[in-house]
């Protein structure tokens, strides 16, 4: 990337931190990340990202703006009703840093293209608000070997961790499988407090941004959770599983979809 005046005093709060500074800042400029979701959490993690000037973002998401998601969903705006999720959070990216390069993609992930959507990029970031989608994200992203942040909130809580494949515990060694479909509430019928979205959201993108620097200790081995009521945060260690069904010895070695559809992320 060539350091224009502009580019300069657009990124200077980075530069000037000694753990970032110009080299880390060329290596933002150069991560490709993969933000799936639109929504709660995806919203923070695109408005952080392209600001903070990552070079290449993808967005999934099959959804468009309803009214229902403007109560957390701040990349999206009320005359946006009706427009694609991914149209609508391309613009305010765009908007913020016209140096980053989108990607948009407009459908449901599943099995049949998670590989292909995830292949051109260096991390992925889930969004999403189902367990089938959670699960197949990660099966994805062991198989590609694609380091991600995952990420999960309901009512006034949140969850995070982050996964390198085959050498931290991915989702499935500490959660296993999906629990029954209609066991679990989802936020449509369990409710958010908007902000406890832009909470999870915003540290995950932290976590993407220190990975792309490579500086501090990711959340690997460790999931992060907080209760926004008492506003209590603790992180719980955690084990890769020798055994775990999808990175242990006899892992998977190809993908299939969860029992539940995984095109709901209104979050
Ligand atoms: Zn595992």
């Amino acid at each position: 990337m060539e350091w224009t005046d502009e580019r300069l005093e657009r990124y200077s709060r980075h530069i000037i931190l000694q753990d970032v500074g110009v080299e880390g800042q060329e290596k933002i400029a150069n991560a490709k990340v993969l933000i799936i979701g639109a929504g709660g959490l995806g919203a923070p993690v695109a408005l952080y990202l392209a600001a903070a000037g990552v070079g290449t973002i993808g967005i999934v998401d099959a959804d468009v703006v309803d009214r229902s998601n403007l109560q957390r969903q701040v990349i999206h705006t009320t005359p946006e009703i009706g427009v694609a999720k991914v149209l609508s959070a391309k613009a305010k990216m765009q908007a913020i840093n016209p140096d980053v390069t989108i990607n948009t993609y407009q459908e449901m992930l599943v099995s049949a293209n998670i590989l292909d959507i995830l292949a051109p990029y260096d991390f992925v970031v889930d969004g999403t608000d189902n367990f089938a989608a959670k699960f197949l994200i990660n099966d994805a992203c062991v198989l590609a070997n694609k380091t991600y942040s995952h990420g999960g909130i309901l009512r006034f809580s949140g969850q995070t961790m982050s996964i390198k494949p085959k050498q931290s515990a991915c989702y499935a060694c500490v959660f296993d499988r999906p629990p029954p479909a209609n066991a679990v509430p989802t936020c449509s019928t369990a409710g958010i407090l908007g902000a406890v979205a832009g909470m999870l959201g915003t540290i995950q993108a932290t976590e993407i941004l220190k990975l792309i620097i490579g500086i501090g200790e990711p959340l690997f081995d460790r999931l992060l959770s907080f209760e926004a009521k008492s506003m209590m945060f603790r992180s719980v260690k955690l084990k890769r599983n020798p055994k775990c069904r999808v990175c242990g010895e006899n892992g998977i070695s190809e993908i299939k979809d969860y029992e539940q559809p995984v095109c709901d992320m209104k979050k």
